[in-house]
């Protein structure tokens, strides 16, 4: 799947719909007035005091637990709760991808080494030229 950018304005647009989902349980008129107010909320504000809190308006970071983010990288399987997805925030993906470059970069010096291990180069040295001669018996 493709990496989504995920932002605060993503949850106030959805978050009616998916209250309306996740308290499908709930009856009377109390849910059906919840979910109207919700429909006509414009900021994380309205939304987060109709809610009672920040949790519908804001992301956390899956890698670190960083809470009330306004945006996230999502990675991994296309979000439903049961898949394999991933949220991360900006200081997750800086390291992550500082960790990789660093890795990549060793990987690539340790793909030469081997390279010259078993490549023509090590075939043409001349032995006798890198041997001390103090060093043989
Ligand atoms: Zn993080």
């Amino acid at each position: 799947m493709p990496t989504y950018i995920l932002t605060q304005a993503d949850l106030v647009k959805t978050a009616a719909r998916r209250w309306k989902e996740m308290n499908f349980y709930l009856e009377g008129p109390e849910r059906k007035k919840i979910h109207q107010q919700l429909l006509k909320a414009k900021t994380a504000e309205e939304v987060d005091s109709i809610i009672g809190n920040k949790e519908w308006t804001t992301f956390y970071c899956h890698n670190c637990n960083a809470q009330h983010l306004k945006v996230v990288a999502q990675v991994g399987q296309e979000w439903d709760y049961e898949t394999r997805t991933c949220n991360l925030c900006l200081d997750c993906v800086r390291s992550i991808h500082a960790t990789l470059l660093a890795a990549s970069a060793g990987q690539e010096e340790a793909t030469e080494d081997i390279n010259r291990g078993h490549g023509p180069d090590e075939v043409q040295k001349p032995a006798l030229s890198e041997t001390n001669p103090q060093d043989s018996p």
